[in-house]
């Protein structure tokens, strides 16, 4: 009875490891191959995290070949912008965070499946794949408020890709804790008018879009988090490139909103050099 005990005790993750698997496998975003070991790597060195990586057959593929076993995992990290899943996977990915399981999606990851119903309410909003009013409201600053616009458009649209500033607008949450109001993420898509079910969002972090490159005039919402279900989901719109997701910022709130998503608390302390207001800092 001891030794079955045993085997038994030995055979789970050991304390404090959050199961974590990263989707990948299609994109427009022509890095994603490089992107993925980075993220891994982000997870990998907090001690926190045992991450395994699933690719999904390439455009063309046979997508029913992809039936990963949500249960075995705490977190899924979402690097995957592409063709839709079979049904049987996306019924499997609802139940996963429905009953409680940890989502994380990264930059274009908020373009996959327009007409996923289930996951446009995990992701809040998202841009591009035909998106219209018909898929829900954009997310504008008013009066320190987040409020819906249900004007008619497109959503998703950036402008040049620059340095830019993020402005925390939730210090008291546990992903920003001490970080500071402001800091210069380094050169990357600033996503502007995004759209879809905009259900209980909490926008943590938002960048202002500058007309005079291309932007919208208006304060986008950049970093968030959602409830579904008995799940959280942590929604990052930054990370374009390798140099977007090298930023100490990009990887910081990434660490610290992949735990929380995972477990509803972040036990990281912020790292001793960080981008200031008026700095970019990459690794
Ligand atoms: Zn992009």
């Amino acid at each position: 009875m001891l030794r079955f005990l045993l085997i038994c005790l030995l055979a789970l993750p050991a304390a404090g490891q959050i199961r974590t698997l990263i989707i990948d496998g299609q994109s427009n975003h022509q890095a994603w191959p490089e992107q993925t070991p980075l993220l891994k790597e982000y997870l990998d060195e907090m001690g926190l995290f045992e991450v395994e990586v699933l690719t999904t057959p390439p455009a063309g593929g046979d997508m029913g070949q992809f039936d990963p076993d949500f249960s075995k995992y705490d977190l899924v990290v979402s690097n995957y912008n592409g063709e839709p899943w079979s049904p049987e996977t996306n019924q499997a990915f609802e139940k996963f965070v429905r009953s409680g399981g940890g989502f994380v999606s990264v930059h274009a990851a908020d373009n996959a499946f327009p007409e996923w119903k289930a996951y446009n309410q995990m992701i809040g909003i998202g841009g591009w794949g035909g998106r219209t009013e018909k898929h829900g409201p954009y997310l504008r600053l008013k009066d320190g408020e987040w409020v819906h616009d249900p004007s008619p458009g497109k959503g998703g649209h950036h402008g040049k890709r620059v340095p830019y500033a993020v402005d925390v607008r939730e210090p008291s949450h546990p992903i920003m804790s001490e970080m500071p109001e402001r800091w210069m993420h380094a050169a990357d898509e600033l996503y502007d008018s995004l759209r879809g079910p905009a259900e209980n969002v909490t926008v943590l972090a938002s960048g202002y879009s500058d007309p005079a490159v291309g932007g919208t005039g208006r304060e986008e919402p950049l970093i968030m988090t959602i409830p579904y279900g008995e799940g959280r989901v942590f929604h990052t719109a930054l990370g374009h490139s390798v140099e977007s997701i090298s930023c100490v910022g990009f990887i910081t709130t990434f660490q610290r909103g992949a735990e929380w998503a995972a477990t509803g608390e972040v036990t990281q302390y912020m790292p001793s050099e960080f981008p200031t207001a008026t700095e970019v800092l990459t690794r």
